[in-house]
């Protein structure tokens, strides 16, 4: 790639956005143990040849973030951040079509690999429009981050969490961020204005030890039985909740028991037992409610039972991006003049966003990808060459719009 042909070469006699698409998907960001030096190889001889100015922030020894910049022409103005992350979630391979690493293009211009989808076409889309914009001679007013973040797929710990409480992330000063969303199967685009958080409670429950052929009082395992009795019924009325009022899954507290613990022998009645549970939260609803709830379930079942949340789940701020405003009113007018419809909703699952939200810097999650099935973290994950240039020139408009011609 020479740092001086802005347009880039292309061996595979196929669109330069194509090919740097399916050169990204090759490297493998996968986890548990992602090449992230792979990446952050490839992006930087990417920047090179967009001509962008790139910074490698180091989150931690093994892992960095990559910023890319396009310099406005007025910075004092906030900025237009728009966020990637570099990572993938595990492939079971026997049960894919191609190798989810090879990027195969098949004949009708499906691309197949990991990350096709989830979220690997953003980042390259948004660096190809900047191409673009670039060889037009079109210059932003704002200045335009482009954000490659690491360990997303495993709650961003050592990745937008971090990020934003460094200096960096002040210096960018971001107005606003655009992250991934959900591929729509029909016509149109969703967009995320909010996500749930994710709680992973862990309830520890303890009592008296002895053999198991007595009526122990208060065992742990009597005292656990409680809670999560009392748990399973709150996800049997959230469940009916989202069906009866026709909700979606962004609207309601979802609650799966998945993981159970504790015990040694059939015949002795354990010290301490534990369940633990993947619970979402949506902005909607009161975090202080939520955990009194859980605070009286535990103490109704007895001394010695106590809660706690793994990591960084748990109650914490969780904004709702609002949609008003200069930021939103522009991304719907693009919408608008490419006759887009746009499906707003809160995310069900997590993003980065919710640490943008967190921080005080509007997130909107939108992956511009419709008529495709929906196969994030899925087998034989895809994504057509058409609608992965669709893409491309959705962000040429978006940045046009959002970053103002200088
Ligand atoms: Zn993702």
């Amino acid at each position: 790639m020479p740092s001086s042909d802005l347009n880039g070469t292309s061996p595979a006699a196929e669109p330069i956005a194509v090919t740097r698409y399916r050169e990204y998907l090759r490297i493998k960001t996968v986890h548990p143990e992602p090449d992230y030096e792979g990446a952050v190889q490839f992006l930087r001889k990417y920047a090179d040849e967009v001509q962008l100015p790139i910074d490698v922030i180091p989150i931690t020894p093994k892992k960095s973030m990559v910023i890319m910049k396009w310099e406005g022409s007025d910075s004092s103005k906030p900025a237009l951040g728009l966020t990637s992350h570099m990572d993938v979630v595990p492939v079971f391979p026997a049960l894919w079509s191609h190798d989810p690493f090879a990027a195969t293009k098949l004949p009708n211009g499906d691309i197949v690999a990991r990350g096709a989808q989830d979220m690997k076409p953003l980042g390259v889309q948004y660096v190809e429009a900047i191409r673009r914009l670039k060889t037009a001679g079109w210059s932003p007013k704002r200045n335009v981050w482009v954000i490659f973040t690491t360990d997303e797929e495993i709650g961003s710990l050592d990745g937008m969490a971090k990020f934003v409480q460094t200096e960096k992330f002040r210096e960018m000063n971001l107005g606003c961020v655009l992250d991934e969303g959900i591929p729509n199967p029909n016509e149109g685009y969703n967009v995320y204005y909010g996500e749930r958080a994710p709680w992973w409670l862990i309830v520890t429950a303890t009592g008296p030890v002895g053999h198991a052929s007595q009526f122990i009082p208060d065992s742990a395992g009597v005292k656990l039985n409680h809670v999560i009795s009392k748990l399973l019924e709150f996800r049997k009325s959230e469940e009916k909740r989202m069906k009866t009022n026709k909700l979606g899954l962004g609207e309601v507290v979802s609650l799966n028991w998945t993981i159970a613990g504790g015990g040694v022998q059939f015949n002795v009645v354990p010290a301490s037992m534990t369940a633990k549970f993947d619970i979402r939260v949506p902005p909607t609803v009161s975090n202080e409610e939520l955990v009194g709830r859980i605070r009286t379930w535990c103490k109704e079942a007895g001394d010695g039972v106590s809660f706690a949340f793994d990591g960084i789940t748990g109650p914490r701020e969780n904004g709702l991006s609002k949609m008003e405003g200069e930021w939103w009113e522009g991304i719907e007018r693009v919408a608008k003049r490419r006759n887009m419809p746009l499906y707003p909703s809160i995310f069900p699952a997590a993003t980065d966003s919710r640490f943008l939200r967190s921080s005080g810097v509007p997130s909107f999650g939108l992956s511009p990808i419709q008529k495709t099935p929906n196969l994030l973290h899925d087998h034989n994950e895809y994504l057509n060459e058409a609608t992965f240039l669709e893409g491309v020139e959705w962000y040429v408009d978006v940045m046009k719009e959002l970053a103002g011609s200088s």
